[in-house]
């Protein structure tokens, strides 16, 4: 199997500060020595790696975003997305699990969680002994999540909870979720309240993992909530407020899954070149035919640009065109990665259609990028409709 060599330095550093120049460097050293070995095992046995994920905890990549008195490494979303990129070069799973604990569910408990909330929760998920997640998703409700039917009724001191949510990323592994449900069926999506329930709580069920085509050493499952008990003081924001809040939180971290997708880029450019150099055909390396050439400029120029938006957006998130900025990041890192994997899948031949090469795993696990957060359909509505407001 062919070792990717290095590239050349990408012509941007974003001004990175030399603080994340160091904390790039060493998220790729972490995922090189301790998330690559044995990787395609782990997507084979679809085994999620519980050692790895706690060894990031212990270096602060899963409280990213928590500000440190709360226990969090208190950092930027720039260095967020450079750290998410550099995991998801080596292992899109793995970069899922962190960025959805970080990103959907510890991001909206710090910007909308009471006091006493966060004081209790936020610490242990920053600490990395525990994982998170994020329930919007139902059965019927996926791109159209406001009419989700989840039901959140009051019952002195607690909220109870039942109905089904779909596809949660870290199901089976997390020990907190931020849930949307419905606590007024009369008021649409103003009805929708959002609360963070503990993996344990009595009647709630994981159910059974979904068989995913990628990311198979992440885990994904329904949440089945039967007279679901919830403490009172785990409602997140205002009753009624849970739909701003879901969109609030894509709107942020949507840059994770832009910046997942550039990271599974980085990688396939990396391995179109170094095979390439090595296929011999029609007595030279591929590399020097031009229909070759041509697709390695391509893929090479679009991570560029995919990397760009990316840090762009991480650099806006206080502007007003925050959300609309993430999105596009994600629309176009997220089909330029699928491009770029379908071209050097390509130039890997019949290989590219062996496990035994890198690039089919990648060509897996790059396709959801542009569905989950929202579909490529949504974030092109997402887009437009802030541009066409009046
Ligand atoms: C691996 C994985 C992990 C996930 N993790 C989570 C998670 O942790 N938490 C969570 O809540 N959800 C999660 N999801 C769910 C994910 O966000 C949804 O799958 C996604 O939002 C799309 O919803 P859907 O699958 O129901 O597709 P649908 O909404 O049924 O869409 C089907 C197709 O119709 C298109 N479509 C729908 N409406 C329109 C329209 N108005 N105009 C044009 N086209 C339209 C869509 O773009 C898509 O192509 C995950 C999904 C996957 C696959």
């Amino acid at each position: 199997m062919a070792v990717a060599p290095p590239l050349p330095q990408s012509g941007l550093d974003f001004g990175l500060s030399e603080e994340q120049e160091i904390l790039r460097r060493e998220v790729r050293r972490f995922a090189e020595e301790r998330i690559r070995p044995g990787a395609a095992a782990r997507d084979a046995e679809r085994r999620f790696p519980a050692e790895i994920v706690s060894e990031m905890g212990a270096l602060g990549l899963l409280g990213m975003l928590v500000d440190e008195e709360y226990g969090g490494a208190g950092f930027d979303a720039l260095s967020y997305v450079v750290a998410v990129e550099e995991l998801a070069r080596v292992c899109p799973a793995t970069a899922g699990t962190m960025s959805v604990t970080n990103s959907v569910c510890c991001w909206p408990i710090g910007h909308f969680g009471s006091e006493g909330l966060k004081r209790r929760i936020l610490p242990e998920l920053a600490s990395g002994r525990v994982l998170g997640g994020f329930g919007l998703t139902e059965p019927e409700a996926g791109s159209d999540a406001g009419s989700l039917k989840t039901r959140a009724e009051r019952a002195g001191d607690s909220w109870v909870l039942d109905g089904e949510k779909a596809w949660i990323t870290n199901a089976g592994v997390a020990s907190w979720f931020v849930v949307m449900a419905r606590t007024d069926p009369g008021a649409e999506k103003g009805g929708i309240t959002a609360f963070v329930v503990a993996a344990d709580s009595p009647g709630l069920q994981i159910g059974s993992p979904e068989a995913k085509m990628g990311l198979r050493a992440a885990k994904t499952a329904p949440l089945l909530f039967n007279r679901c008990k919830v403490p009172a003081e785990n409602q997140l924001g205002e009753l009624g407020a849970g739909f701003k809040i879901a969109l609030a939180t894509l709107d942020h971290s949507r840059l994770g899954i832009a910046a997942q997708a550039v990271g599974i880029h980085q990688r396939a450019l990396e391995l179109a070149v170094a095979y390439s150099r090595e296929r011999v055909q029609f007595g030279k390396p591929i590399a020097q035919h031009q229909a070759i050439r041509f697709k390695i400029a391509q893929m090479a120029t679009e991570l560029e640009a995919a990397r760009v938006l990316t840090r762009s957006a991480a650099v806006s998130t206080t502007r007003a065109s925050a959300g609309r900025l993430a999105s596009q990041a994600k629309l176009f890192a997220s089909e330029a990665a699928n491009r770029a994997c379908y071209e050097s899948l390509q130039i890997h031949g019949g290989n590219g259609f062996s496990d035994e090469y890198e690039i089919s795993k990648l060509y897996r696990d790059v396709r959801v990028t542009a569905i989950y957060e929202g579909t490529s359909e949504m974030q092109r509505w997402v887009i437009s409709r802030q541009l066409l407001r009046d």
